[in-house]
């Protein structure tokens, strides 16, 4: 079945310019802005500016330039916040959810990038 984007979503709507946001880095090809409701000292959304509903969806059908542009961004942001483990820092989590299953929320593809204080396991054993 193919990806059917609704382009109401409210992080289409962020890239319209049509709800503020705080944003934290933009590239071409790229928005991160912070979490409204932050999980945890740093909570960065990360989203591709083209129409994906998921992270499947955006690795089969984004362009090579989108999908090195959107790894590059999340990357730098964990340098900048001074997360990444390659330059001394603490770790981080990086987290995507698709679908009824994944508990997503916002039907436009992005990535949590969570830290700034121990997470814990991955998830809780059913
Ligand atoms: P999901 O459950 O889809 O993976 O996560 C959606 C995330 O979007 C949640 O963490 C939620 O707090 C965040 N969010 C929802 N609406 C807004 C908004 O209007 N602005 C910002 N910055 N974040 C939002």
């Amino acid at each position: 079945m193919p990806h059917t984007y609704d382009p109401t979503n409210v992080f289409a709507r962020i890239l319209r310019g049509e709800i503020p946001n705080k944003t934290v880095m933009e590239t071409p090809h790229t928005l991160a802005f912070h979490d409204i409701a932050p999980l945890a000292p740093q909570h960065v959304l990360v989203i591709p500016k083209g129409s994906y509903v998921t992270f499947d969806h955006f690795a089969a059908e984004a362009s090579a330039d989108e999908i090195v542009d959107f790894h590059r961004t999340c990357a730098q942001i964990c340098a900048d916040l001074g997360l990444s483990i390659g330059s001394g820092g603490p770790g981080y989590r990086a987290i995507t959810n698709a679908g009824g299953h994944g508990g997503q929320e916002v039907p436009h593809y992005h990535l949590h990038l969570i830290g700034g204080r121990p997470l814990g396991r991955m998830i809780e054993r059913a």
